[in-house]
């Protein structure tokens, strides 16, 4: 077959990368590492053999001040931004910069199956003068997509994400997710207290899914799910196992076991679909879970 990576040529790749001071990663669908060059794991302190989930990595990097360097005093919320953009296209590009002041030039691959490419290389040295002016730039773009509180997707990201999935052969699935009786929980602990239930809701929320998956902030206490290659059957379980285990109590600021719902509507994307018809379903089916008791999965 013409143009195919046959066995020798991946030897060669192999010795290649071995000695290359590109950086070169592969993460698995589950985003955990499956190899990784001497480059990379030099860049984020990896041992020979470990093999981390890229959350684990950047969480063990950071809590000893290695590899990528990050600019937020909130790691978790930098965390839930970055996975917020992670592994949702085929390809992107960014730049990044290293505790040890190296300036790297990424990018991303996604396949079909869900398996990421990642490469790097150093451009410490080229066109400094420009980087500042391209820090600014992606900052700016990454907090026009970012929701501030949650660090989620905000609306016009997660809607430009369901947007994304019309062009693609499904199925896939959206769901509007909202907290229930939210206002109450604001009357009696606080306004602040209800921020910190936001901020649990969306980490909640983003533990459960995939790396493909896109999950974001519509507004107030409601949230948006886009569920790439999920049929309704598939989305429906996942989202009762969410419904479930988000009522489980937890630590919440003071509160040691504070304990809350949410409710649900959940549709399938159609062929010829919009983003406003989608969304109309996947809200009266939620309407519908309102006023069906709450703390329940409608689908529409
Ligand atoms: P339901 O079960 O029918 O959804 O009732 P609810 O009380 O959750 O819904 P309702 O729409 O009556 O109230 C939503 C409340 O969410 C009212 C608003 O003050 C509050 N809210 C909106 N945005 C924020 C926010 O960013 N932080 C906090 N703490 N509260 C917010
Ligand atoms: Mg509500
Ligand atoms: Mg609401």
């Amino acid at each position: 077959m013409p143009n195919t990576l046959h066995a020798d040529h991946i030897q060669q790749l192999q010795t290649l990368y071995q000695g290359s001071e590109l950086l070169v990663a592969l993460f698995d669908t589950n985003d955990t590492l499956r190899y990784a060059n001497p480059a990379f794991r030099q860049a984020y302190h990896l041992a020979d053999t470990a093999m981390p989930t890229w959350v684990q990595l950047m969480r063990d990097n950071h809590a000893r001040h290695t590899g990528t360097l990050i600019r937020s005093n909130d790691f978790e919320t930098w965390l839930g931004s970055a996975l917020s953009r992670r592994g949702k296209q085929p390809y992107r590009m960014m730049e990044s910069d290293l505790h040890d002041g190296r300036w790297l030039l990424m990018t991303e691959t996604v396949n079909e199956a869900g398996w990421m490419l990642c490469t790097a290389v150093d451009i410490s040295n080229l066109a400094t003068g420009e980087r500042s002016l391209r820090a600014a730039r992606d900052l700016a773009l990454r907090a026009a997509s970012t929701d501030e509180l949650t660090g989620l997707s905000n609306r016009r990201h997660i809607l430009a994400l369901m947007a994304a999935q019309l062009t693609r052969p499904g199925p896939h699935c959206v769901a509007i997710l909202d907290i229930d009786f939210f206002k109450q929980i604001n009357d009696s602990h606080g306004h602040p207290f209800g921020d910190l239930v936001l901020v649990d809701f969306a980490r909640y929320l983003q533990r459960q899914l995939r790396r493909s998956d896109g999950v974001g902030r519509l507004g107030g206490e409601e949230f948006m799910l886009v569920l790439p290659d999920t049929a309704l059957p598939q989305a429906g379980q996942l989202l009762q196992h969410l419904l479930v285990g988000l009522h489980q109590p937890r630590a919440i600021g003071e509160h040691s076991h504070f304990s809350y719902s949410c409710s649900g509507g959940l549709t399938q994307l159609l062929p010829d679909d919009s983003v406003q018809c989608a969304y109309h379903r996947a809200d009266a089916a939620l309407y519908r879970a309102k006023q069906n008791g709450r703390q329940r999965l409608e689908t529409g």
